[in-house]
């Protein structure tokens, strides 16, 4: 009976199915973060990797429970933002990233398919030009994400990073943004944030990190090892990624949701 009358109003006031669907606000929210656990991925030098040591876990003698934790983790692993002072002296620091940074509407681009076997593919300015003449120039200040589907291969190292040896970072192939790609979509595009579903906005194989080295002199922060990409749309869902804040930090753990129109 209760159902039937929840049809009728939906068919006489379409305003109703409209404030239902905002009620069940969590139907469009999607987590682009990974969970930090025992097999979170650090880069291959890293020194050491997240930990989580229990400090209480059980009933206390007053007769309720308790339980709480210590962590610690080098800041660059897992789903992370590097702040722009991880590779630029004098840009923000963690702490320093302004709210209007952090919050804004995605551009995705998709390479996925272009990649095939090559672990090695970077976004080209081609790619990005094709991109645009498809949808449309992509606006300012966007946080540009970048699918290359190896998401996927989380958390097994040797699929996701290319080589899983510890303390050698000589042998990993993963796709990531070329350097004239980079270029164009910081100066020209101006946007505000990069992202990618891989361990590093530059690929693998890169020795000296042009990527890296002008979006973060540009103030332009990076979001690594983001997942559930392929849930967004090209151009429109609203990101607010917020990392813990760290005075002076070079990057830390990010919880980044997307709001799908
Ligand atoms: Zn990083």
């Amino acid at each position: 009976m209760r159902a039937l009358l929840v049809i009728v109003m939906l068919a006489l006031f379409p305003a109703v199915a409209k404030a239902q669907s905002m009620e069940q606000g969590s139907h469009s929210l999607v987590d682009l973060s990974h969970a930090y656990n025992q097999e979170t991925l650090y880069w291959p030098t890293s020194p050491t990797r997240f930990e989580h040591d229990e400090l209480a876990f059980g009933i206390t003698p007053g007769g309720w429970f308790y339980s709480a934790y210590s962590f610690s983790m080098p800041e660059h692993g897992g789903t992370h933002i590097d702040a722009p002072m991880h590779f630029a002296e004098g840009r923000w620091a963690l702490d320093e990233i302004p709210l209007e940074t952090l919050i804004g509407t995605a551009v995705v681009i998709d390479i996925s398919h272009l990649i095939g076997d090559d672990a090695d593919y970077r976004l080209s300015l081609a790619d990005v030009l094709a991109f645009e003449a498809k949808h449309g120039q992509i606006p300012e200040h966007s946080i540009l994400l970048l699918m290359t589907g190896w998401s996927e291969r989380w958390p097994n190292a040797r699929d996701y990073l290319g080589d899983d040896t510890p303390g050698d970072a000589s042998n990993l192939h993963f796709p990531g943004f070329g350097e004239d790609a980079t270029r164009f979509l910081v100066e020209e595009r101006r946007v505000k944030m990069l992202g990618i579903d891989t361990a590093s906005i530059d690929y693998g194989q890169s020795a000296d990190f042009p990527a890296h080295r002008i979006a973060y002199e540009a103030n332009v922060p990076g979001l690594e090892n983001l997942t559930n990409l392929h849930l967004l749309p090209v151009i429109g869902a609203m990101i607010v990624a917020l990392p813990i804040k760290i005075e002076g930090g070079s990057g830390g753990p990010v919880r980044v949701v997307a709001m799908l129109p």
